[in-house]
């Protein structure tokens, strides 16, 4: 059975969790299907009826009156969605794979609903509605930043204040250009621009202390929230002409520009290898590559050799390594079984 994403809560769903719709399944589970509904019903009177009307033409699906109970019925169920679509399933499902829509059911909302719902009445609430949505300050999306609470006790919103703090904040996103603004520091930028709106407007009032006060609470948050200028980590503490200077007193680098390889690493050598670096001769270097390489030998079915091959044997061309084998390692290769055996003559004795 396929199964599909639902595009409200993101679940993945098998196809029986999915309505059938006339553009194919509804991209909408019928779980989240119902949650749509019960937003837009009302647990009383008619508002179930109404609910049901604008959830058929918001997705889709036929409204046929003749298959609603009356109200007190209607009310009793629960998931009033679903059993909806279960009372019409059969009649949406026409012929050769037809399902019927919105436009297939009652879509008057003045037959449904009665005619006494005049134009003058519509005409009306629209008027009521621009006129209180032009009286208020800001844009709608302003007013969900910013709130619409009086900043502070005499400083109310006005277009200005609103459009200075948009200002306000987009300098402060402009400051972190490149990075994430995460939710977190938006909703700190946000209060940091209403603390010094609210500043700004108790220093004109003459209101130092609580200017004092909330400048304070203002730097608190900045710091916490890393947000000061000095807070910042600058990358420009990072110095390329120091580095090539640093690099040129170690000798890896000349005349601005890197050595070649061979020169490199003699430079490392002299820079950094001021006292030899291990205490035991290149023998031992020597037995230990040995040793891994015959086991590997041996792992693969092979005989262990005598001799390396020339091109595993260490070459110390930085006399790295002690020149001479002291008691200590003579005592220690001896132990580890790592001397060659010279086989004398039979009966020659010792
Ligand atoms: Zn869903």
């Amino acid at each position: 059975m396929e199964v599909q994403v639902c595009r409200y809560c993101g679940a993945e769903k098998t196809e029986d969790y999915f309505y059938d719709r006339p553009g194919g399944l509804s991209p909408i589970c019928i779980e989240c299907e119902q949650h749509i509904y019960d937003r837009l019903s009302e647990n009383k009177g008619v508002g179930a009826y109404i609910g049901l009307f604008a959830t058929c033409a918001a997705l889709n699906v036929p409204f046929w009156p003749d298959k609603l109970p009356l109200v007190k019925d209607f009310l009793e169920i629960e998931d009033r969605w679903c059993w909806y679509n279960e009372a019409i399933a059969e009649e949406v499902h026409g012929e050769n794979g037809l399902v019927r829509g919105f436009f297939d059911g009652e879509t008057n909302i003045l037959h449904i609903f009665g005619t006494s719902l005049s134009k003058t009445d519509v005409a009306k609430y629209i008027q009521v509605t621009q006129e209180h949505e032009a009286s208020r300050p800001g844009t709608r999306e302003q007013r969900e930043r910013w709130g619409v609470e009086p900043l502070a006790k005499g400083l109310s919103w006005s277009d200005k204040l609103y459009d200075e703090l948009d200002r306000q904040f987009e300098n402060w996103c402009g400051r972190y250009r490149g990075q994430v603004i995460t939710p977190q520091l938006a909703d700190s930028i946000i209060k940091v621009c209403r603390w010094n709106a609210i500043t700004d407007f108790l220093m004109r009032e003459g209101e130092y202390l609580s200017a004092q006060k909330v400048q304070k609470m203002c730097d608190d948050l900045m710091a916490s929230e890393q947000m000061r200028k000095k807070d910042e980590k600058p990358v420009e503490n990072f110095r390329y002409d120091a580095c090539v200077l640093s690099l040129e007193k170690a000798g890896i680098m000349e005349d601005e520009g890197f050595k070649t390889l061979d020169g490199v690493k003699e430079a490392f050598a002299d820079y950094f290898l001021t006292a030899r670096k291990y205490k035991y001769t290149g023998d031992v270097l020597d037995q230990v590559i040995e040793d891994i390489y015959n086991n590997a030998r041996m792992n693969g079915d092979l005989p262990p050799v005598e001799e390396l091959p020339a091109e595993l044997e260490p070459h110390d061309d930085f006399e790295e390594f002690e020149p001479e084998a002291d008691e200590n390692e003579a005592e220690r290769m001896r132990y580890a079984g790592a001397v060659k055996v010279v086989y004398g003559e039979p009966g020659g004795g010792l």
